[in-house]
């Protein structure tokens, strides 16, 4: 029996980095995969879904999308990752592992496992490996996608999100399930090589996971993509025809396609793995629960440490795996880490893209983490983070009563250009709103950009930034200083202070930040002040204001000792704002 110091269970993402990391650290390490090492996001996900939008974005036919899409991942090919984890010191052990005893791992050899994989792939099989023994586990298997109740499914053409991102086949009509982030964009890469495809969702908006005006926006760029985009019905049967199939949907609508797309139902992959083992009782949906060093809940006491990192846990994201495996990284090395949930960023790459990052209105707040199977967002998208993560659930879409609240709302920002900062309540922190539309900013007025928009969420009870979603061009590039700003907990009164470049969308952000902090000074301003519930100054709440004051004294002063500070007006696009609405054509209309 092989003793290694650690056994990680899994070389995706997660797997992976913990592996390679633990082994830096001068541990003996064995990785079990049961497919390619590098799990989906190199292979089947993140790398060819983005290289395929980007390909489309350049215009390029199809055969050529494939072609880079096949130099991009690889050809599926994993030996060279796995000679970099050789090289790291990692033994890669080729096959499916189960936990059968705390600290013993026993693996399947991988020519019983399925292997999605060209020739090449599986080369370094190993023999008949022994069990592992003795070992902390990582456990870091990913998630996988389950199969929604739909009548005859069996029976037709479908394809997993990862079946099509290694197909080179380009469907002449397609079905595409769930309005999540992937289901998006999987929509308007096909619909841009000239596939006609039907979108369906069964809630009543793309993105159910995220505040309303992301689905909105997003569904009139589909729309615009070509797409014909189904929401609030539910597919309820599907039988194989001539040409394909048709799918049946509970309000009666009956759609035809050669193809079917499944990006609903994704889960966590606990099958197989031998929980039970652990004591550890485990239900289909669930995330595996864990503390905030990644340790899984409820395993401490039976000598041996079992670690969890990735969508096992719940999260939905790459960047949210290597992070968790960052953490149980540095804990199996005994440098105590504590993961911190409040700003991972949840990305859907459209045009325009997508970014949201901690709390949102009506949503689970801070408090709560992602991954219930059944919810058509939890692809790679919603996910707002908790400190504590145990029982892992998605952003639910708002209640009705915060629906209402959420479109009376809208109702008041209508026919405005500014941010209306409005304190919203629900279940986790008390919210107040700052919005502004990226066509206000020069930059948008000079991309024509009339759909882009953002929201920015601030705790009423410290006054920093507690969340935020942004629609528009790259958003993930230029709100990551919204990432930034709610880890390190900056005071909106500091951030209000900051400058930003002439002309990006940057000034969007500059808008929403000053009104949020009560120093916007736009001519709208004045009309919104009858309106707006109050800015985080102007409510009686616990905002630390005389710190928020204090703090922006300091920055005032700091910068007299750097440089002499010149009092201008806050931008020239506030005072064009109105000029700049007319000239765009913006219409709300247009996504409501
Ligand atoms: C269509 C799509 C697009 C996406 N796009 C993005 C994006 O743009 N950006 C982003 O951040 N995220 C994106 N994601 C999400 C991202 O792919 C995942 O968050 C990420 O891959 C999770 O990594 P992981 O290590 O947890 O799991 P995985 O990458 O799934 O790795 C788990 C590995 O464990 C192996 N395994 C499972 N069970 C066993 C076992 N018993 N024994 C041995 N091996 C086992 C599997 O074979 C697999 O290789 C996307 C997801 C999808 C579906």
């Amino acid at each position: 029996m092989a003793a290694f110091d650690v056994v990680v269970l899994g070389g995706g993402t997660a797997g992976v980095h913990v592996a390679t990391e633990v082994a830096g650290g001068g541990k003996t390490v064995a990785l079990v995969e049961a497919g390619l090492i590098g799990g989906e996001s190199a292979y089947l996900a993140c790398l060819p879904s983005n290289s395929l939008l980007l390909s489309a974005g350049r215009g390029e036919p199809w055969e050529d999308a494939v072609a880079r899409r096949a130099e991009v991942t690889g050809g599926l090919d994993d030996s060279a990752a796995a000679q970099r984890l050789s090289r790291a010191g990692v033994q890669v052990i080729r096959g499916t592992g189960r936990i059968t005893a705390p600290g013993t791992v026993e693996v399947t050899r991988a020519q019983d496992a399925p292997v999605p994989a060209a020739a090449g792939a599986t080369a370094r099989r190993a023999r008949g490996p022994p069990p592992l023994t003795n070992a902390p586990v990582s456990i870091a298997p990913g998630g996988a996608r389950a199969a929604p109740p739909i009548e005859g499914l069996s029976d037709i053409p479908a394809w997993t999100t990862a079946q099509s991102l290694s197909s080179p086949d380009l469907p002449r009509r397609l079905i595409v399930l769930g309005g999540g982030p992937a289901g998006c964009e999987l929509t308007q890469m096909y619909a841009s090589f000239g596939s006609q495809v039907t979108l369906v969702e069964a809630e009543p908006r793309l993105l159910p996971g995220e505040p309303a005006f992301a689905g909105e926006i997003l569904a009139v760029a589909l729309r615009r993509a070509g797409a014909d985009i189904r929401l609030g019905s539910r597919a309820t049967k599907a039988e194989r025809t001539a040409d394909g199939l048709t799918l049946a949907l509970e309000d009666g609508t009956r759609i035809d396609a050669a193809r079917l797309l499944l990006a609903s139902g994704r889960r966590p992959r606990l099958g197989g793995l031998g929980l039970d083992v652990l004591g550890l009782e485990v239900t289909p949906g669930m995330a595996l629960p864990t503390t905030t060093r990644c340790e899984v809940a409820g395993t401490g006491g039976q000598g041996v440490r079992v670690w969890a990192a990735g969508d096992v846990t719940g999260t939905t994201h790459t960047h949210a795996s290597r992070y968790q495996a960052d953490v149980v990284a540095a804990n199996i090395l005994g440098r105590h880490r504590e993961a911190d949930y409040s700003a991972i960023p949840r990305c859907v790459f459209t045009t325009p893209s997508v970014f949201a990052v901690g709390a949102i209105p009506g949503g689970a707040g801070v408090t709560t983490g992602a991954g219930d199977g059944d919810d058509p967002g939890a692809d790679h998208g919603p996910g707002n983070g908790g400190r504590t993560r145990r029982m892992l659930r998605i952003a639910r879409p708002p209640s009705a009563e915060a629906a209402a609240e959420a479109a009376a709302e809208a109702a008041a920002a209508e026919g405005t250009a500014e941010a209306s900062p409005v304190a919203q309540g629900g279940s986790g922190p008390r919210l107040v709103t700052a919005r502004a539309r990226l066509g206000d900013t020069a930059r948008g007025y000079l991309g024509q950009d009339d759909l882009g928009r953002l929201e920015l969420y601030a705790d009423a009870g410290t006054g920093v930034l507690a969340g935020a979603v942004a629609v528009g061009p790259d958003a993930a590039s230029w709100m990551s200083e919204v990432t930034l700003a709610i880890r390190a907990r900056i005071p909106v009164a500091v951030l209000a202070d900051v400058v930003h470049a002439f002309p990006t969308y940057g000034e969007a952000l500059q808008t929403a930040l000053r009104e949020l902090a009560g120093t916007g000074d736009s001519p709208a301003r004045a009309d919104q002040q009858e309106k707006r519930t109050g800015t985080l100054s102007e409510l009686d709440i616990e905002t630390p204001e005389d710190d928020a004051i204090e703090q922006r004294q300091e920055v005032i002063a700091d910068e007299a000792v750097a440089s002499p500070r010149r009092e201008v007006p806050f931008d020239v696009n506030e005072a064009d704002a109105a000029e700049q609405e007319r000239a765009v054509g913006f219409d709300d209309d247009d996504y409501r």
